[in-house]
């Protein structure tokens, strides 16, 4: 396709291959923006083959950069000229680590520090829009009580994660405080943050290892066809979560924190959405398990500890997302759109297929 002749300056976004980032690159490259997207190891072909197909295919252009988290310094060549930086890079896993310091804290925290210090060197920069996440605003649905009439919003901070409970929470609070930390330092470039609750929703490649994906795996594979604890959480379109990245760097007047969540339902709520379509082809939990038995077992059974089934399992949980619908000016799909056009993309792209 014909490249837009555009006088717009380029946008960066950090972590091009993630989950998140595929659609916002899709969305500015439809729009015909130049994309400047940054990526771990630039060589490695599947894990952006789909953003070059995605180019191939719209007005904008891409144009990939070697930058990580912990290399100080390294976002500096691919923000040249740009004046909105789009940061979403930043470990999202539940399992899989042994220190979880190493591999979810310290790059979050030191990853946001040194792409906002390249901010700060780039005189170009007027506006940074960092996905952070419903954890820097809750950490379990406990907190929930200290909110507002019990609703959650944007005045809330999490502050009952630490790297021992709830570290991937811990690492997203703490990356968003140093985020406005820097910010307050300088009054040149403007900080709006994105917290979006639980995100699902199609991917764009096969290969994603967004912990999304493998959520939704799991769930048709049967991993709680005996029944799921009864946990309510906030859910998201991952193409909302997109279009709230767009609207929030182009919108003169985003500023601030804005949840985007579009709804709150139980595990087993999500199952009898998916089961509704897609019949009994898929072993989806039919039951929820009674706390005590969580409790009991649930600690064997996977990444969870009993303090965390203590302060979530059974707790509910209300989410207020006005400020993304007023104030961005935000449109919510419903979820049942997002939950089906998300299996249908794990079947399409033969996730059930491969070994767990
Ligand atoms: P994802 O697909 O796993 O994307 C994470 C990205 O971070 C990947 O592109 C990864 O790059 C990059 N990254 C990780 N460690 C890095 C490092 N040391 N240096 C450079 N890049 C690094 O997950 P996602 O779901 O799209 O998450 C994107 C953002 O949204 C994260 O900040 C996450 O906390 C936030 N978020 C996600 C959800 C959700 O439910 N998915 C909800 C709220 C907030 P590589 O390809 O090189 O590994």
């Amino acid at each position: 396709m014909a490249k837009k002749d555009t006088t717009n300056p380029p946008v960066l976004v950090t972590g091009a291959s993630g989950y998140i980032a595929g659609w916002i690159i899709k969305y500015l490259l439809e729009k015909g923006y130049t994309v400047h997207g940054t990526v771990r190891d630039p060589s490695k072909a599947r894990n952006v083959a789909h953003l070059h197909k995605i180019a191939e295919g719209t007005p904008g252009t891409l144009k990939l950069f070697k930058a990580d988290l912990l290399d100080e310094g390294s976002f500096d060549e691919a923000m040249q000229g740009c004046e909105v930086v789009m940061h979403t890079a930043s470990p999202f896993i539940m399992e899989g680590y042994t220190d979880a310091n190493e591999a979810l804290v310290r790059p979050a925290v030191e990853g946001t520090r040194h792409v906002l210090e390249s901010v700060n060197r780039t005189a170009s920069v007027k506006r940074v829009v960092l996905t952070s996440s419903i954890a820097a605003v809750i950490g379990d649905n406990a907190d929930a009580r200290k909110a507002p009439f019990r609703v959650v919003n944007e005045t809330l901070w999490n502050n009952t994660s630490s790297v021992k409970h709830n570290p991937y929470q811990y690492s997203k609070v703490a990356a968003e405080q140093e985020a406005w930390r820097i910010n307050r330092t300088q009054k040149r470039w403007d900080l709006v943050t994105i917290n979006p609750s639980m995100v699902y929703g199609p991917a764009l490649t096969p290969h994603s290892q967004s912990a999304s994906i493998d959520t939704m795996v799991q769930m048709a594979k049967g991993r709680y066809f005996m029944g799921v604890p009864k946990l309510v959480y906030g859910v998201v379109d991952v193409r909302d979560v997109a279009q709230a990245h767009i609207l929030a760097a182009f919108k003169p007047e985003a500023e601030g924190r804005y949840i985007v969540s579009a709804a709150e339902l139980t595990m087993l709520q999500i199952s009898k959405i998916l089961r509704k379509n897609f019949g009994w082809k898929f072993p989806f939990p039919l039951m929820e398990q009674p706390k005590a038995a969580v409790w009991l077992v649930g600690p064997l059974l996977g990444p969870v500890t009993r303090k965390f089934i203590s302060r979530n399992v059974g707790l509910p949980l209300r989410i207020d997302n006005t400020r993304s619908r007023q104030n961005l000016g935000l449109q919510y799909r419903p979820v049942e759109a997002t939950f089906v056009d998300h299996l249908q993309q794990v079947i399409d792209d033969g996730l059930l297929r491969k070994k767990a």
